[in-house]
């Protein structure tokens, strides 16, 4: 897990040279509305499967924007349908800097393959099961932040919801849950047809917070919204494109739910009256009384 190139590097089952030929260059558009896209190298991705029916969570060994890089080089024979930024300009004390002022926010989404596709990502698990990457070092607490849960969690919410996945840990795993004897024995039952020891990647390994990260999936720790005073553009209630105003922001999510918010320039006085998480940054901000 110390080396995040050979920890990816992902040869498609059964595939020499013959299937890696590039297809023609595709102007894809991110399927969720919550991510930038910024594609894997073309070709480098499946386009049969057999359907899509798990989510897998990664870490991905390697800052954010180093990843996105990663997987756009030829000579990277891996992907992957998302990939999570968890934090912004991060480090961490075991030697982690990113050293990047420019880093994205945390809590950004960039989709790399569509999900009509099948990443690589997974060894002979990929043409059943979308992948989601987070910017994190499995021996390091540190990266999984609180926005990086909240951003993916709703993202994999999202996938269950429009692909009719149980948001269940039967369906939503770790690329390390061939390690975990109760998920082998329910696929053994359930799913014969895929080999379980296939992968031997230990990510995203003991510091991921399941508990936490399913309870945001399955919406019983609420949900998210993002705030920018300064977004100029059309708001949604995502990160790529968040609400304008606090009030806005307040009444997208219910109790329990986190708010973010990327101050800015103006003020806005509003009471709330429900219990939240907010957390803000990028400027000065008040927040209680
Ligand atoms: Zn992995």
């Amino acid at each position: 897990m110390k080396n995040g190139i050979t920890d990816k590097r992902v040869w498609p089952a059964g595939a020499g040279l013959g299937v890696l030929v590039a297809s023609a260059v595709h102007a894809a558009q991110p399927d969720y509305p919550g991510a930038l896209w910024n594609s894997a190298y073309p070709g480098h991705w499946y386009t049969t499967g057999n359907g899509h029916y798990f989510v897998v969570e990664h870490d991905t060994e390697l800052y954010y924007e180093a990843t996105l890089s990663y997987f756009q080089q030829s000579g990277t024979e891996a992907s992957i349908n998302y990939c999570v930024n968890s934090l912004h300009n991060g480090s961490d004390d075991q030697g982690h800097v990113e050293n990047n002022p420019n880093d994205a926010p945390a809590g950004e989404i960039t989709q790399i393959v569509e999900e009509q596709y099948w990443a690589w990502h997974v060894v002979c698990w990929n043409r059943w099961m979308f992948g989601t990457e987070h910017e994190g070092f499995a021996t390091s607490p540190a990266w999984y932040s609180d926005a990086m849960y909240q951003a993916s969690g709703a993202l994999t919410r999202y996938l269950c919801d429009k692909y009719n996945i149980p948001k269940d840990r039967n369906h939503i795993i770790g690329h390390d849950e061939w390690q975990n004897p109760a998920w082998v024995s329910w696929m053994t039952d359930n799913w014969p047809q895929i080999d379980t020891t296939c992968n031997t990647h230990h990510d995203p390994g003991p510091y991921w917070d399941w508990t936490k990260f399913m309870s945001i999936v399955t919406g019983s720790g609420g949900a998210t919204a993002w705030v920018d005073f300064n977004y100029g553009g059309t708001g949604s209630g995502t990160f790529a494109a968040p609400y304008h105003t606090l009030a806005e922001g307040v009444n997208a999510i219910p109790a329990g739910g986190s708010l973010f918010i990327k101050a800015g320039t103006s003020g806005e006085t509003l009471t709330i009256a429900k219990v939240m998480t907010i957390q803000a940054y990028g400027g000065p901000t008040i927040i209680g009384r």
